[in-house]
């Protein structure tokens, strides 16, 4: 994702840009591939700075928390940083406290987004993505996935055992239910 800014003569400049996919790779735990990213950026001017502002559009295949079946989402996530030369850069850096994105020009006055759109793409993942809202996960004995049926699994085993603990130690949707009714009462 290189831009030559060169090219832009007036600003506000516009400009959209296409990732090669491959090279947006994110190593981050469910997140299959990246299918499609796109930046469209407004480019203003100010001395030897560009500011840009712009929306990152991503078509991603992720891998559901609950069921690990692989899902397709659309991900969006503004941008917003400052393209100058590393001599700027560094006059910057003297005033502290300085929290500004910054993308260094190389000495054709190009740029390289990759990181800043890697980057959004990334914080638009969210940490358990699912393929759901009420994704059924898998079934604990024989791990099937729910969403697609039931298993004939035995949901509740009949256990003797397992029964004298229930009545000792109350499920915890059980216990969120009676949290519930104290505060309601109170
Ligand atoms: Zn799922
Ligand atoms: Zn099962």
């Amino acid at each position: 994702m290189i831009v030559d800014f060169r090219e832009f003569e007036t600003f506000p400049a516009h400009k959209t840009l296409v990732a090669d996919p491959e090279k947006i790779s994110l190593d981050f735990d469910g997140v299959h591939a990246v299918e499609e990213a796109k930046v469209d950026l407004a480019i203003q001017k100010s001395g030897e700075e560009y500011y840009c502002q712009g929306e990152v559009a991503a078509k991603v295949t992720l891998e559901c928390a609950r069921c690990l079946a692989l899902f397709e989402k659309e991900l969006n996530n503004s941008v917003d940083f400052i393209v100058c030369s590393t001599d700027m850069h560094d006059a910057h850096r003297k005033e502290a406290l300085d929290h500004e994105d910054y993308v260094l020009l190389d000495h054709l006055q190009r740029a390289d987004l990759t990181e800043i759109v890697r980057q959004a793409i990334l914080l638009a993942v969210s940490l358990k993505p699912l393929c759901s809202e009420d994704c059924k996960g898998l079934c604990a004995q024989c791990g099937k996935n729910l969403n697609e049926g039931p298993c004939g699994c035995e949901t509740e085993v009949i256990d003797e055992r397992w029964a004298a603990l229930k009545k000792l130690a109350p499920t915890r949707q059980e216990s969120d239910k009676k949290q519930g009714n104290i505060d309601g009462t109170a």
